[in-house]
């Protein structure tokens, strides 16, 4: 309703929310997805052997839906493929409502980022409905609107107690890369208590999906920079 979302509490709680995800994830998204700016140097891979928590579909998954597919440099295909679906009891299944298409998938799509094998479903980006939730996901149920954090965050490993999410042992920036992303009806997302954020009532999912990608991104690639540069002269 616009009155509501034009209320001084509902922008308070949107940008309390926007601030605490510009505070993660861009500086996660910063410091994990590859420079789109080609002269600037690459930074460090922060998850040398990713891709260790892609366990197989539970029990009762089934169905079709479309997604764009990675396959191979200058190769993809909006495709039929199997519906994501619940893995282990962390992960919630969500319709994804909004996506984005940024500089590091170009970077995917032209065959520069090796982790990412033919077959992969790609974006990390997103706003959409949880669809399903599995059995310990305590914060989230079907029917929430929710961002979806191109970080995954396990929560309770050193670098998550840490503040620095993008080193998650368990996750860091997985979705679109070593496990399916987000352009796609529905995506998979592991450590959903942690790695989503609710959506008040009344915000708007365009301006959301931006400030997510574009608008912390810049911000935070500062931040990556001076963090590396300190870790090196430490
Ligand atoms: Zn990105
Ligand atoms: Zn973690």
């Amino acid at each position: 309703m616009r009155t509501h979302e034009g209320s001084t509490e509902a922008k308070t709680e949107r940008s309390e929310i926007l601030d605490s995800l510009k505070a993660r994830a861009v500086e996660g998204h910063a410091l994990s997805c590859p420079s789109p700016n080609p002269r600037a140097a690459p930074l460090p891979s922060l998850n040398p052997e990713p891709g260790t928590r892609n366990p197989p579909p539970m029990a009762g998954a089934g169905g079709l839906m479309k997604a764009l597919v990675y396959l191979g440099p200058g190769k993809k295909k909006l495709d039929d493929v199997p519906k994501a679906a619940l893995r282990t009891s962390t992960d919630a299944v969500v319709r994804v409502t909004r996506t984005t298409i940024c500089g590091t998938d170009l970077h995917i799509l032209k065959g520069d980022v090796a982790t990412v094998a033919k077959g992969r479903i790609l974006g990390h980006e997103g706003i959409g409905i949880v669809e399903e939730t599995g059995a310990v996901v305590s914060r989230f149920r079907k029917g929430d609107r929710v961002l979806i954090s191109c970080i995954t965050a396990c929560g309770k490993c050193e670098n998550c107690r840490r503040g620095m999410p993008s080193h998650c042992e368990e996750g860091g920036w997985i979705l679109g890369n070593t496990i399916d992303g987000t352009q796609a009806e529905f995506v998979r997302i592991p450590f959903a208590d942690t790695s989503l954020y609710p959506i008040p009532d009344g915000a708007d999912e365009d301006e959301m999906v931006v400030d997510e990608s574009h608008l912390t991104e810049g911000q935070l690639l500062a931040k990556a920079r001076e963090f590396y540069s300190k870790e090196q002269t430490a």
